[in-house]
């Protein structure tokens, strides 16, 4: 068994959903988790990429984040479009990223996720309220590539 298919159990990529459709009934804010092995490339230059691929900077209002993961690389990214990194303050997706290291290094990736996940929703419904016409604009399920 790789790695990456040790990091989620199929009950924990369900909680992984989960997170991602409850912080999205607070905010029209788009979150999305993407997993794969390994990159050759800088993994924040990387998770660009993945961004776009996506098509996460499709979102009318700009608030797509997503949390990229390179299982074997033991690397994380936390990124947020435009819309978003406008509001939050500097350090918000540093302190994210430190609560979701703390779950990681002890191996606890799901809880790591779901916390970062809920956290990202409450600081998106501060700026991005959910409207009631809200459109779920990107895909809740997690992304993956090998
Ligand atoms: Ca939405
Ligand atoms: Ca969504």
């Amino acid at each position: 068994m790789s790695q990456q298919d040790s990091f989620l159990s199929s009950q924990d990529e369900e909680a992984v959903v989960n997170a991602i459709k409850e912080a999205e009934t607070n905010t029209s804010g788009e979150i999305r988790v993407h997993i794969e092995a390994h990159t050759d490339e800088d993994h924040y230059e990387h998770a660009l990429k993945v961004f776009a691929e996506l098509k996460m900077h499709k979102t009318e209002l700009r608030n797509g984040v997503l949390f990229y993961v390179a299982v074997n690389d033991h690397k994380f990214v936390i990124l947020g479009d435009q819309g978003i990194n406008d509001k939050v303050t500097d350090d918000f997706w540093d302190n994210t990223k430190e609560m979701m290291q703390d779950y990681f290094r002890k191996g606890n990736f799901k809880q790591g996720l779901v916390d970062g996940i809920l956290k990202a929703g409450h600081e998106l419904k501060t700026h991005f309220p959910y409207e009631a016409d809200d459109i779920d604009e990107l895909s809740n399920e997690i992304s993956k590539s090998s």
